[in-house]
């Protein structure tokens, strides 16, 4: 197709003898998408598999034959990056059929990989493996290195697709069609520059890491690749790893944090279906919310949850979140202060606004540490972590629990709950943590009317704290925490004898006393006095 110069100057006849040349060439298949031609059902072209614009020739080394409607909807001019990508388009798309994501799982089951396990062992401090059963009986060594300070051991070797397998565990993200950059970068020429990763499990050699690499080279027919291989690594440190690597500290240049939500495949794949719908790169993050929301549009409410559940999950589910260990997420339990339930109704729920859908890119002042989402998770977990530092961690004892706590007070068999831990048990029950709350919600609300600039007060975590607004919310929680109510053990019976309504504490907390004339606190709480 296009201006050749070499085809125009053909007669008619010629250039169905040079279609059946091709076509025999060929072996009766297409160039680019390998199926069967038949001449006589399916209109063909003949074209340059490499373009003249990229320095192809103008003749017959350089045709190929095509069916007319694959070289129409071809994904790239050269037609050897076309057929890799319209193989993988095939593979992703018999994936998507069976209802799963399609990964380098699927790749290399399409391309003879994922049969066999590794025969290795370790002499002398070296990796000593073959590759028996594709035939190829060469013993070979490889020096393993000892990592200084993580003391993990790897060794670098290339090992034949047969012996591959993708690691669904460290790795359970699927791939995009924006592996097309990647399938022309490596067809120019260029080499890999990031070695895959891999880990040894059951004699199983998985690729944890360089996925979408190690397809684009499979796809354009590389049968080897070399990998870093951990020898005996464990698991719970590598995702740990790979998942930090891939959001504080972006060491692999792959998903912003904002999307780095393992726990969140259902916003992760909206995400992931608008960049391929808009024609985006995996890392081009320049849409907004709401350009989700009204993409797509037929699903109503459902994007919108999407997005405030990742961010709710993010914050609970984070590793440095230190109140996470406190939460029960099991529903009944006995040993935890802090039920999710509770901790999503008084403070998730209370400063992650549920009708925010914000319009800024996603990537919205991500480099300065200033993106939206982004402050609010870390903000949000700080807040988490001060409440666990002043409240729990060396207070509550998880081995007394919260089982019948008050009835063990008001028996007397009390003598092994300290002080500390009948405070954080009390602090934490639902109707009395979703007062406080409001109060920190308060003294934010002052710090930053003080400021005298405007601020968003229906998403105060998406701005960023001053220090002296956090000491200020440290010293509050402090004050809280040494009232003595919550050390009073003859209120177990009365005060904390039942479970109260919201607005019981919202009277105490504001008059000090109960609804019913009780005195329990000296004065009012007040944010003013209680931040000194
Ligand atoms: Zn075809």
């Amino acid at each position: 197709m296009g201006s050749s110069k070499y085809l125009d100057g053909l007669t008619s006849e010629e250039y169905k003898n040079l279609t059946e040349n091709l076509w025999k060439i060929q072996n009766h298949k297409c160039f680019i998408c390998c199926e069967e031609i038949d001449l006589d059902l399916h209109p063909t072209n003949i074209d340059h598999i490499k373009p003249l614009v990229n320095g192809g020739k103008d003749d017959e080394t350089n045709f190929a034959l095509a069916h007319e409607n694959c070289n129409k909807s071809k994904q790239d001019a050269d037609l050897e990056v076309a057929r890799a990508m319209a193989r993988l388009s095939k593979i992703l798309k018999a994936a998507e059929d069976k209802h799963e994501t399609p990964s380098l799982k699927h790749v290399l089951a399409e391309n003879g990989g994922s049969q066999f396990d590794f025969s290795y062992k370790v002499e002398d401090g070296k990796l000593v493996y073959a590759f028996s059963q594709i035939g190829d009986n060469t013993i070979r060594t490889a020096e393993i290195f000892t990592d200084t300070l993580s003391n993990e051991q790897t060794a670098f070797i290339q090992v034949p697709l047969q012996y591959l397998y993708h690691d669904e565990i460290i790795n359970p993200r699927g791939i995009n069609s924006s592996i097309g950059l990647l399938i022309k970068e490596f067809h120019k020429g260029n080499p890999q520059l990031h070695i895959s990763l891999a880990r040894l499990d059951s004699n199983k050699i998985k690729i944890f890491d360089g996925q979408h690499k190690a397809v684009a080279q499979i796809m354009l027919g590389t049968r080897k690749l070399l990998v870093r291989l951990f020898i005996d690594t464990d698991v719970d440190r590598m995702i740990e790893t790979n998942t930090t690597a891939g959001s504080k500290l972006k060491q692999i240049a792959f998903d912003k944090s904002i999307v780095r939500q393992l726990h969140d495949t259902l916003y992760a794949e909206r995400i992931k279906k608008y960049q391929q719908d808009h024609d985006l790169s995996e890392n081009d993050f320049s849409f907004s919310e709401t350009n989700l929301v009204d993409h797509f549009k037929g699903e109503r409410g459902n994007i919108r949850t999407y997005i405030i559940n990742s961010q709710k999950n993010l914050i609970t589910k984070n590793a440095d979140n230190k109140l996470q260990s406190y939460i029960n997420f099991e529903g009944r339990g006995s040993e935890l202060p802090l039920s999710y339930s509770t901790f999503e109704k008084t403070l998730l729920s209370r400063f992650i606004n549920a009708k925010t859908i914000l319009t800024t890119p996603l990537d919205y002042r991500a480099d300065e540490g200033l993106n939206p989402r982004i402050l609010e998770k870390e903000q949000l977990i700080q807040l988490c972590n001060i409440l666990a530092e002043e409240l729990l961690i060396g207070r509550f004892s998880t081995e007394i629990g919260t089982y019948r706590i008050e009835n063990k007070v008001t028996e007397g068999k009390d003598k092994d709950i300290s002080d500390d831990h009948l405070t954080a048990y009390r602090i934490f029950k639902e109707e009395i943590m979703y007062n406080w709350v409001q109060y920190i919600e308060r003294l934010i609300n002052n710090f930053f009317s003080l400021t005298g600039e405007l601020y968003d007060d229906q998403n105060l975590f998406q701005i960023k704290f001053p220090d002296q607004l956090w000491t200020n919310i440290r010293s509050f929680v402090r004050n809280l925490r040494d009232l003595p109510l919550w050390k009073d053990r003859t209120m177990a019976s009365t005060i904390f004898g039942g479970k109260q309504v919201y607005d019981y504490w919202y009277t105490a907390f504001k008059t000090g006393k109960t609804p019913d004339g009780t005195i329990i606190l000296s004065k009012p709480i007040n944010v003013v006095d209680m931040i000194k």
